[in-house]
């Protein structure tokens, strides 16, 4: 089990490119600062252009002139197979770490930064196993061979809140498909990346396939235009996102975005109110309600809404507070500095508000004046139009909203600019599904809400554009061709 005195630091002050551990150009650094305690727990370096640049050209040349784009599905997948084994080893160093990055509760991180990147290559490579890439088909003049190339260099930029998960969601099916990555980091979480690069070189990927360089947004910006790059792969703010997408637009380069969001939770008057309190720490709060699906609008019937305000008001009072690499905790303390009085703000922003305040409202006092802090929160009766209702919080401050008939529930939950999630509470599934069919979000929960790997994830709205996970996200990284060609190829 991880204790708080088996953690260890690590400086990270060289970059993984060309299978290589190489040095910065660039002098800049980065502090790695533990969220609940605020001590620094290693050093980083940030790419400038230059090194931005190596690692593309790295990738560009490992993909056009290297063994790995002449692999088949089959021997991609062994080597993805060792890349697991290697990660799997290294599951408790990856978890902790990132608990201390970003204040993720250690059982949260266990799953997400310990145990799925492994999974995540696994199941790629077990999809891939044994394919072929290419297909014939009849055509009218004679005969079609249909082939899935990859798609090439892919520049995956990835956030703080959940780093590990989402990079390998975008590393583990570019693998598959033969591409080359370059992976860029958030610097909120400079540290735990490089794991994959000690990873990668034990399980012996070819050099330049895997890059990764942690770096800033102005060499997060050059690596999306940079011209060795095919596709880009972000997960982040809605705000990047536009910024990302506009460029990519420009260059007409391939992207997918996976951005923010402000779901909605329905609690109908037929509902069960434990399996809705209980359901609370996946809907609502889950790693300190950084998390991009995070249901922060609670809507409640009239006829059972004290009840449900009350239920989630003790459910916030009950959690506990305090360092997140203590297994009883079940709720860290924000990323960082910047993530808190951006939470408090909306607290503020709340407290001024008609809205009712039911739980929290400010600092804890039961953890000392070390760590970003910050009381899970309740509000009630918040009008929809409220800030708090519309904006993206990113922290523990939820707003339930009173509604009247069914109807008004779904035109709430879908008067929002995003659409990323959201769950219904009751109990006639058939109804709870037939609510989920028209709520315009890309993933719905009935009675639960927990992310499927194996199914595809994304956000309609502002919440994105194109799905990851599941056998679909091997789109992202395929290019079709159709060469044409005789009859006689149908035979064979
Ligand atoms: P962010 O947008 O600030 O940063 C995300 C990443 O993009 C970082 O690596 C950052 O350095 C980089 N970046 C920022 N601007 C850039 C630019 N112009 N060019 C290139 N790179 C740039 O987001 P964050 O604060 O790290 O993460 C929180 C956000 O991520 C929230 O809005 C959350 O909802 C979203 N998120 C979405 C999903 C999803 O799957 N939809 C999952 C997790 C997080």
């Amino acid at each position: 089990m991880t204790t708080i005195e088996s953690t260890t630091s690590a400086d990270r002050l060289t970059f993984f490119v060309d299978g290589q551990w190489t040095k910065p150009h660039g002098t800049e650094v980065h502090e790695a600062i533990e969220a609940a305690t605020g001590e620094v727990i290693g050093t980083a370096a940030l790419a400038d252009e230059h090194d931005i640049d190596r690692a593309v050209r790295a990738a560009r040349n490992a993909l056009d002139s290297g063994p790995w784009g002449r692999t088949t599905p089959t021997e991609r997948a062994a080597v993805m197979r060792r890349f697991a084994t290697a990660l799997a080893k290294r599951s408790a160093e990856a978890s902790t770490l990132v608990s201390r990055e970003n204040g993720m509760p250690i059982g949260l991180s266990e799953a997400f930064n310990g145990g799925a990147p492994a999974g995540l290559l696994e199941m790629y490579a077990q999809m891939i196993d044994g394919t072929e890439i290419e297909s014939v088909r009849p055509a009218a003049l004679g005969a079609t061979i249909v082939r899935r190339e990859p798609v090439g260099v892919v520049a995956a930029i990835t956030p703080w809140n959940y780093p590990l998960a989402l990079a390998m969601s975008k590393i583990a099916p570019a693998l598959a498909m033969g591409c080359t990555i370059v992976l860029k980091p958030s610097p909120d979480t400079a540290l735990d990346s490089y794991i994959f690069a000690d990873a990668a070189e034990e399980a012996g990927l070819p050099a330049g396939v895997l890059n990764i360089v942690l770096a800033g947004r102005e060499a997060g910006a050059a690596l999306v235009s940079h011209p060795g790059v095919d596709k880009v792969a972000f997960t982040g703010s809605t705000e990047a996102g536009r910024i990302i997408g506009a460029e990519c637009g420009r260059l007409i380069r391939r992207c997918t975005l996976e951005l923010g969001g402000k779901s909605a939770s329905i609690f109908l008057e037929d509902g069960d109110i434990s399996a809705f309190q209980a359901g609370l720490s996946a809907t609502s709060f889950q790693n300190n309600s950084q998390t991009c699906t995070t249901q922060s609008r609670i809507l409640a019937p009239r006829s059972r809404y004290d009840e449900v305000v009350d239920a989630v008001a003790s459910y916030a009072a009950g959690l506990v507070v305090g360092n997140p690499l203590d297994p009883a905790v079940t709720c860290g303390p924000m990323a960082n500095d910047r993530q808190l009085q951006r939470v408090l703000g909306y607290i503020e922003a709340g407290r001024d508000s008609d809205a009712r305040l039911v739980a929290g409202g400010g600092r804890p006092s039961t953890v000392g004046d070390r760590g970003w802090f910050v009381e899970p929160t309740v509000f009630a009766d918040v009008d929809n139009n409220n800030v708090i209702a519309r904006e993206e919080i990113f922290g523990p401050v939820m707003a339930v909203i009173p509604f009247d008939s069914e109807e008004e529930a779904i035109r709430i939950a879908n008067d929002s600019n995003y659409g990323l999630a959201g769950s219904v509470w009751t109990a006639d599934e058939d109804r709870g599904i037939d609510i989920g069919r028209r709520i315009r979000t890309g993933t719905f929960g009935v009675n639960y809400y927990s992310t499927d790997l194996a199914a595809p994830f994304g956000g309609m709205k502002d919440s994105g554009i194109g799905r990851e996970f599941g056998p679909e996200a091997l789109e992202n990284y395929t290019e079709y061709k159709s060469v044409y060609v005789s009859a006689d190829r149908l035979q064979s």
